[in-house]
């Protein structure tokens, strides 16, 4: 039995399924999950020593590696002067300043602990500031596990094979109106039916969630017009597009402005945060200023915050999207016949990529579930006997780093084309 076997059968014990975030638990590909030790730049040691070149990334947030000395110092300092204080600290406004100067047409930031806070409180700032209910969400977009969210929601729900959750009261998701990503037409429907009820529309502005699937042209200003046109606010999920395509967010990038954008991710550098960010005519309704009620003991933690702060910096001065995205093309290029040969291709935009076991091209939710599942499966496989680790699942992005080297590409390149189903 190996080392990962034991312990997972030791962990089933405990924690419910082995694992804290049901994907982990590989029930999408089947066997063992791999259980990781140690890490530094693009590789991962399992628990059995066996290391792998990691395409994974802790789900996304290690754009700059594993380990990286600068980002390891600057927690290392900053552990060694408190754990928590939970009072102001300067760190907050440096990252708040950092966060700002890289996304210029916000004006605040409020720091929670993970991605779901920044959605869950995302919400209900548009609430609190439309004094309406009604929202928009697409099928297949994740937005963390809020209850609110949790109708045809992405990632593990997807995995699981379930559309919702249990323990989610039907009034909760009932002003929850679902509508098939890139679908403007029944958005607009949905629009001029809700009128003046219409709270927010909700969306990853490059989907992530089920694979990685990206907007049709038109889709995301078309968004932008039908929020503005009813007084509805527009809230762009960027907790895995935020810094990960250039040094901003995507709204930024293309000038599609959403009224409030939320991060996580990247901006902790492994550690565990989120942030939303808007306006301050927006923001200035969050308490202690207004009357949405939002907080956290361990919100803008030290040490979290100096992780977070570090890889923003680094990504600024060093900006390595361009060398990251030359990787990704060239994955990308240097597979695409043996994949077409084998009904399947790669969906990439910079680093992040998913291969789907299905011709293309890929819009939305239905498009992917008809994806080949064990065709997946056994590719996942010989994948990771082949020292490769990606995410456990069809409907996940894989991410190449800045610790990725040309080398590491062309061992996923070699796998890739010697792959026979
Ligand atoms: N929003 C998006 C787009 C995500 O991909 C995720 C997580 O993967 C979340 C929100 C939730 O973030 P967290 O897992 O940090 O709660």
């Amino acid at each position: 039995m190996t080392k990962s076997a034991e312990l997972f059968e030791r962990a089933q014990e405990l924690i419910p399924g082995g694992v804290n975030s049901p994907v982990r638990a590989f029930n999408s590909v089947g066997g063992t999950p791999v259980f990781f030790d140690h890490a530094k730049g693009a590789y991962a040691w399992s628990a059995d020593g066996d290391k792998y070149i990691d395409y994974c990334g802790s789900w996304g947030p290690l754009i700059l590696g594993h380990a990286r000395e600068e980002v390891l110092t600057a927690v290392n300092e900053t552990a060694a002067k408190g754990m928590s204080f939970g009072t102001c600290t300067e760190l907050e406004i440096t990252l708040a300043e950092q966060i700002i100067k890289m996304i210029p047409s916000v004006d605040k930031v409020r720091l929670v602990n993970s991605g779901t806070e920044a959605t869950m409180t995302a919400l209900r700032l548009a609430r609190g500031v439309t004094g309406r209910n009604k929202v928009i969400k697409f099928a297949g977009c994740y937005h963390g596990h809020a209850d609110s969210f949790l109708v045809a929601a992405g990632s593990g729900l997807l995995t699981a094979g379930i559309s919702s959750s249990a323990g989610v009261p039907d009034k909760v998701v009932e002003d929850i109106h679902l509508v098939p990503y890139n679908d403007l037409a029944s958005v607009k429907e949905i629009v001029d039916n809700l009128g003046d009820d219409l709270a927010a529309i909700i969306v990853e502005p490059i989907a992530g969630n089920m694979g990685l699937i990206e907007p049709l042209d038109g889709f995301l200003q078309g968004l932008k017009d039908l929020t503005q046109s009813c007084g509805a606010l527009l809230i762009f999920d960027e907790v895995i597009n935020g810094f990960r395509l250039g040094p901003t967010t995507y709204g930024q990038s293309i000038g599609i402005e959403a009224d409030i954008t939320t991060l996580g991710k990247i901006i902790g550098g492994g550690m565990p945060i989120g942030a939303f960010v808007a306006k301050k005519e927006i923001m200035d309704h969050l308490s202690p200023l207004g009357d949405v009620y939002q907080a956290g003991t361990l919100s803008g933690n030290p040490v979290a915050v100096a992780t977070g702060l570090k890889t923003l910096q680094i990504l600024e001065a060093e900006s390595p999207y361009g060398e990251i995205d030359r990787l990704g093309a060239k994955l990308e290029a240097d597979t695409r016949e043996s994949l077409a040969s084998i009904g399947a291709h790669i969906k990439r935009l910079g680093g992040v990529f998913t291969l789907f076991f299905a011709k293309g091209p890929l819009t939305n939710l239905d498009d992917v579930q008809g994806c080949d599942f064990d065709r997946f499966k056994d590719f996942y496989h010989k994948m990771l006997a082949a020292g490769i680790y990606l995410p456990p699942s069809q409907y996940e992005c894989a991410f190449i780093s800045a610790a990725h080297t040309e080398a590491d590409v062309d061992v996923l390149i070699a796998a890739i084309n010697a792959y026979t189903p």
